[in-house]
């Protein structure tokens, strides 16, 4: 069967998550794959929150090559959709569903190229593990971080592939290739304005906690956090620069960089660069008052952080101070139990070398250039193990096609002629990784 009728099996088996029902994918994958003489495993953290894993045999010279990829979506608002996001039709040329970009189309890739294994049979110097796993859209926790707990022994591996990487950006009619070395972490904050309560009928402005909080979310909001370059980001800026008509070295100067990054004409780009290069801090929950007439006390609002490899919770705290000032009676808290730690992988060596060289081989006007994501992946969740993880999921869109606006929005597709040549590349490459 080919790799589009695959996609289409795959989205539709509703996986939307909350609450998951990834055991659909998961059931479904195993058969695929026991057709082909593999012996997957599918592994419940909790009912219905199934993962699947499968093995390719190498000679255990090295340790092994482990494809991973998840099984869930996000849900979707039906109402908003021109084909049934669950239907897998395929019209004006595209496959249209939830997952057709992420990451079904990536589930898909890395199954067929097991089947290929399994059909011409190389010989290698490490396994190559196929994960396909639960929750990577909720927490991860039924799903590879459950794996990395409780089966570490199955997914164990030197080198690990997943989504958000070797897919184009178009810059000035050059293809750029950014493949994901690393991540940013979550440090969650709290801005809390405190003041002194009262009746809503005679407020007192002067000393009231939701327009403490309400300057600090606008000073905030008006600055930019300070720019930090790190190795990944300089590489990246300084194969960038030429294309752009800049001199690398300014490119790469923090104190200059945030004056020039306007000139990058690609918005998703530009966009890319902002964000691998400061940490942030958006507000996303505010909260404040239980009653219409009592002037609250207390006003917080939530800050999703996120931290670049190398900058500490101290450092964020220390930035977002200093954008709403120290004249406000509001305090900054730490919830430090969400925070997750920021990976970063360089970008050089024999394994880099090969994802560039195989990308190169069946794109040669590609310019390759390493990424950090702002958001995060499935990928935190191996690090206990050693996995060095990039994300490398090679897909040929052209131009004109939107793919960073329809990845969890509506309308969510892909173009039918855009998966074979990734699962050509991405075969090459771990039979070279693999030798
Ligand atoms: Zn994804």
């Amino acid at each position: 069967m080919n790799a589009i009728r695959h996609l289409q099996n795959l989205i539709r088996l509703n996986t939307s998550n909350p609450p998951g029902n990834e055991i659909l994918a998961a059931d479904y994958l195993a058969g695929v794959l026991a057709g082909a003489e593999y012996e997957p495993r599918v592994i419940e953290s909790e009912p219905g929150r199934g993962s699947v894993i499968a093995r390719y045999n190498g000679d255990a010279a090295k340790r092994p090559l482990l494809l991973f990829n998840h099984l869930d979506v996000v849900p979707v608002e039906t109402d908003e959709w021109t084909h049934n996001p669950f239907g897998g039709e395929i019209a004006d040329g595209y496959v249209w569903g939830r997952g057709a970009l992420d990451m079904k189309n990536i589930v898909t890739q890395q199954l067929i190229v097991m089947l290929r294994l399994a059909a011409e049979r190389p010989a290698l110097k490490r396994d190559v593990i196929f994960a396909g796993c639960a929750d990577e859209e909720v927490s991860g926790k039924f799903g590879l971080e459950y794996l990395v707990k409780n089966h570490a022994d199955l997914i164990d591996a030197e080198i690990g592939l997943s989504e958000s990487g070797a897919i184009p950006i178009y810059l000035n009619g050059n293809a750029i290739f950014p493949i994901q070395c690393g991540e940013k972490g979550n440090r969650r904050l709290v801005l809390r304005a405190k003041a002194a309560p009262g009746h809503g009928a005679s407020p007192n402005y002067d000393h009231y906690a939701i327009r403490y909080l309400a300057i600090a979310i606008e000073r905030l909001t008006r600055s930019q956090l300070p720019t930090h370059i790190t190795p990944t980001m300089e590489l990246a800026l300084r194969k960038l620069a030429p294309l752009i008509g800049l001199d690398p070295d300014e490119f790469c100067d923090p104190a200059r960089m945030p004056a020039l990054l306007p000139r990058v004409p690609s918005s998703e780009l530009r966009n890319m660069i902002y964000n691998s290069t400061r940490n942030s801090a958006a507000p996303t929950i505010l909260q404040a008052g239980v009653k219409a007439n009592v002037v609250p006390s207390v006003a917080e609002v939530t800050l999703d952080g996120r931290v670049l490899p190398g900058q500490t919770t101290a450092d964020i705290i220390a930035e977002v101070r200093a954008a709403i000032g120290s004249d406000l009676p509001v305090e900054i808290v730490h919830l430090a139990q969400h925070d997750s730690n920021a990976l970063e992988s360089p970008a050089e060596g024999p394994i880099w070398d090969t994802l560039v060289r195989n990308i190169r081989k069946r794109k040669p006007e590609a310019i390759v250039v390493p990424n950090l994501l702002a958001g995060g992946t499935d990928a935190k969740s191996l690090a206990p193990l050693g996995v060095r993880t990039f994300g490398f999921s090679p897909m040929d869109f052209s131009p004109d096609f939107d793919r960073s606006g329809l990845v969890h929005g509506h309308d969510e597709r892909i173009p039918v002629d855009s998966l074979d040549w990734g699962i050509d590349v991405l075969y090459d490459t771990v039979l070279e990784l693999c030798s």
